[in-house]
This record gives structure tokens, C-alpha cells and sequence, in this order.
């Protein structure tokens, strides 16, 4: 899909997106990756002591006092202030690679469009100071955006080549991320950034591009009842709060059950006006209330079950289904939220 010699750069940043930083690293190195993209500083380094020989790209994170750290492990810094390349010029014994990030029009980091080309031209010039790449991150997830993205995409490009024309060459050259790849949009970068696609994950409206070949990566998020209620008189369900926005435990009739899985472990609270939904014997049962540790689940549909029952929050049981789709609608965010905030406290089980 990226198209031939072109380097791909896997990121793990957010936690490689509910998943496990260190499987996930240690499986995109034995597909040979050119490089991954690290999040943070304590992630890279537990990495780097597994894969001693692989590029690990630190996305931004860092102070310029940071950087003898990233260079004493062997971290290719991302470079998106003066300030860096000169902390990258006085901490290097030899010369070390940097990456340059320009801004691609989000306004967070890099050198924005007008300053970029002499900003490269300066950091170039430093002692001990290797410029390997160039690169940004433009995301866009509709269709005007997307023409936003190819203008961007071809300015940049337009930098990188007036560089080269004045006599500087970056060897690596990067503007593409996902979407960028699936919505065809076009450059003469020999590197790509990629994070969503390699999680399975749609980055974008599914009209905008055929996201159907994508499997996800988190296959299943499952829990098991710990508790179960049958009905009884009177019986209510949630907690009872105060303050301005008070609520009371709301009157409930039916078997109510009640999962080891709450916001502490990355599910959330439902969005106004939606119900969210686990499956049990694959069939779809209403979350009633989301708390810290906990979750109680509205059983009254279903035939009387027994503690141990096993609950899905995200996969597959039998027909039923509930997909990243599903969780980003109930709760009200997208989904690398969701993934991101589901890569904490749970135990992993690696298959295939
Ligand atoms: C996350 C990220 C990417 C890749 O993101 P996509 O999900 O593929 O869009 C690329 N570059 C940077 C700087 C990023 O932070």
C-alpha cells in the first residue's frame, strides 16, 4: 500500500493503542520496520533494552535538557525547536542523527511552513548534528481536509526539494500517515509514519476510504461476572450522588450483574442519550452504570446466569459483536481514545 522503497516508520506511541508496547515493538521488528515511533521516554527505553539494534524515533515529548538522556540510549530525537539541536550540539560526542519536524498546519509542534527551510539549513550546521530526516504529520479526516492535506503535502515537498537544490540532501523524507495512505494522496517522500492502519483501526469516515481489509490488532476486551442480582423489591441501581449535578440510584427491575471492569481499567460512562452494551451468550446486554472498579450490567433479558459468566466489552460472542465502532459512538470520543484509555491495568493474552 505505501509503494516500493518506501521506509515505514510503525509507530507504538499511546500506549501502541490498547495493546502491548513491548509485543507490539518486538512483532513490527521481526516484520522488519525500518523505525518505530515511541510516545514517551520510559517506553523507548524498555524497548531499546529488547531491540538494541532498532531506530527508535522519539515523537515529541522531550525539554532540551531531556536530550543527553535520549542520546545516552540511543534515541533518535525529534527536533522541533532551536533549542533542541542545540541541546542535541552540546551533548553529541559524535555525530548523531536527528529527525526535524515541520508543522504541518495543526499548530502544535515544528517549524511552521515559512521558518522551516532556514531552521533545517541552521540545525544542518551544527557540530555533531545529522539531519537523516524531514518530516510532519497532517491529520485529516474529511474531504475538504483532505485537499488541505495534498497542498500541504506538496509544500512540503517543495521545501524538501529547494533544500536539495541548495546542496542539502535529507536522506529521509516523510508526509505521510495514515489516511494520507488510504485516501491516495500523493508525494515524493521515501518514508511513511504509521500508527491507525497497523492497529486495524479506520482513520477516517468509512466512505472517504476502504478501510475493509483491516483486521483489528485488540481483538477482544472480556471480563467475567463477579456478582450476580436477581430482581427483588424496591431494588435500585446506581449511586446516589450530590452537588450540582446530583443524581439519585434509579429504581430497577430485573437480574442485574456486575463486571471487575470500570473507568479505572479504560471503559467510560455511556455519552448522554447513548446505552452502552456487552455481550453475554452473544447476546447484547445494557451497561447501567460505568463506576470506578466496577460496572453492573442489566441481566433482565437473558436466562438466569451464574458468577464466572463471561462478559464481552469489545469483540465477538457467537452473532453478537460490538466493535471499536460501537464503543467510540457510546462514548462520546474516538477511537484511539478508547484503545488509548483500555492500554492500562488489564492482562494480556497474545494469540496468532
Ligand atoms: C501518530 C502519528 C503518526 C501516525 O498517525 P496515523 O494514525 O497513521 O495518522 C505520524 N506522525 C506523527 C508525528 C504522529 O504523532
Amino acid at each position: 500500500m505505501i509503494g516500493p522503497d518506501v521506509r515505514l516508520h510503525a509507530c507504538i506511541k499511546t500506549g501502541a493503542y490498547g495493546c502491548d508496547v513491548l509485543e507490539v515493538a518486538k512483532r513490527l521488528s521481526d516484520l522488519r520496520v525500518d523505525a518505530l515511533c515511541c510516545g514517551t521516554f520510559d517506553e523507548a527505553v524498555m524497548v531499546r533494552t529488547a531491540l538494541p539494534d532498532m531506530q527508535l524515533i522519539m515523537f515529541a515529548a522531550a525539554l532540551p535538557e531531556g536530550i543527553p538522556l535520549y542520546l545516552r540510549h540511543g534515541l533518535t530525537p525529534t527536533i522541533h525547536n532551536l533549542e533542541l539541536a542545540k541541546a542535541v550540539s552540546a551533548s553529541a560526542e559524535k555525530p548523531t542523527k536527528v529527525h526535524i519536524k515541520v508543522d504541518a498546519g495543526g499548530g502544535r509542534i515544528g517549524f511552521p511552513f515559512p521558518e522551516a527551510k532556514s531552521a533545517i539549513r541552521e540545525i544542518a550546521g551544527m557540530k555533531n548534528v545529522l539531519v537523516e530526516a524531514v518530516y510532519m504529520h497532517l491529520p485529516f479526516v474529511d474531504a475538504p481536509g483532505k485537499e488541505f492535506a495534498q497542498q500541504r503535502t506538496t509544500e512540503f515537498c517543495n521545501i524538501v526539494e529547494a533544500l536539495r537544490r541548495e546542496g542539502l540532501n535529507v536522506p529521509v523524507t516523510q508526509a505521510r500517515a495514515s489516511n494520507a495512505v488510504m485516501m491516495g494522496l500523493k508525494d515524493n517522500c521515501n518514508a511513511v509514519a504509521i500508527s491507525s492502519l497497523l492497529y486495524g483501526k479506520a482513520s477516517a469516515p468509512r466512505d472517504l476510504a476502504d478501510f475493509s481489509s483491516l483486521r483489528p490488532v485488540l481483538r477482544a476486551v472480556k471480563s467475567r461476572l463477579i456478582q450476580v442480582h436477581p430482581d427483588f423489591p424496591g431494588k435500585t441501581v446506581g449511586i446516589t450522588t450530590s452537588g450540582k449535578q446530583g443524581r439519585s440510584a434509579r429504581p430497577f427491575s430485573g437480574a442485574t450483574g456486575v463486571i471487575p471492569f470500570g473507568w479505572r481499567d479504560g471503559y467510560a460512562q455511556p455519552a448522554s442519550a447513548q446505552t452502552a452494551y456487552v455481550l453475554i451468550r452473544g447476546e447484547r446486554a445494557p451497561v447501567l452504570a460505568v463506576n470506578s472498579e466496577l460496572s453492573v450490567i442489566d441481566l433482565s433479558r437473558l436466562p438466569a446466569l451464574q458468577i464466572g459468566e463471561e462478559v464481552t466489552i469489545l469483540g465477538t460472542d457467537g452473532k453478537g459483536a460490538i466493535t471499536l465502532d460501537d464503543l467510540s459512538i457510546w462514548q462520546g470520543t474516538g477511537q484511539s481514545a478508547v484503545l488509548a484509555r483500555m492500554s492500562n491495568r488489564s492482562p494480556k493474552i497474545f494469540i496468532g
